[in-house]
């Protein structure tokens, strides 16, 4: 993931900009307001402006109309970078972190990651995903997962006689040590007296 982390799209908005045309717009500038493909002008004063040529609509628009990213002043390439850790990120990542990964405030964040949120709350899969015949790949996914192995019958046994069979041993050590003082504690044996015989 670090790797895709320097990609310029990322850094740079004029990057981040083209890439998201090139992906909703295969086919030409799309009209936010009307919906006319490929009938816009480029606005030369402002890149990414396009004017509607449409006779009823004639309005202004760029590429992040009627997307999460409308109407708003964080740039484009921090949009993309969040997104892609949303979406990239296993266990979910914090609007703190971030915030600090993407060098901009706590309160911009998080207004960033409810929207992405929200987009993906929203979004409905037609079926087959991907059209009929097509093939799905879906990298860095995680599913659930299977629970810790449940101890068995025989392995509670076993550990259960490896624990008498350590207590076991612990008593023998102590009956060990205990051997010597009980020998020394009997009285010792000596040679009869002479007078005795
Ligand atoms: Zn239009």
């Amino acid at each position: 993931m670090a790797n895709e982390l320097q990609n310029k799209t990322f850094h740079n908005e004029t990057k981040a900009r083209q890439w998201l045309e090139s992906h909703l717009w295969p086919d030409g500038p799309v009209c936010g307001h009307c919906g006319s493909i490929n009938d816009a002008t480029a606005i030369e004063t402002r890149p990414g402006l396009y004017q509607c040529n449409a006779t009823e609509c004639r309005s202004q628009f760029t590429v992040t109309v009627g997307t999460l990213f409308e109407r708003s002043h964080i740039p484009l390439n921090k949009w993309l970078m969040a997104a892609f850790l949303v979406c990239s990120s296993k266990k979910a990542m914090s609007a703190l972190q971030m915030s600090r990964m993407l060098d901009i405030s706590y309160k911009s964040t998080w207004f960033m990651m409810h929207r992405i949120r929200e987009a993906m709350r929203d979004g409905t899969f037609p079926a087959p995903i991907g059209g009929p015949d097509k093939v799905i790949e879906a990298d860095e996914t995680y599913v659930g997962g299977k629970p810790r192995t449940e101890p068995t019958s025989q392995s509670h046994r076993n550990r259960s006689s490896c624990r008498l069979s350590s207590a076991a041993a612990k008593c023998a050590r102590s009956m060990s040590k205990m051997q010597p003082q009980r020998r020394c504690a009997k009285p010792p044996l000596r040679p009869p007296a002479a007078n005795h015989i």
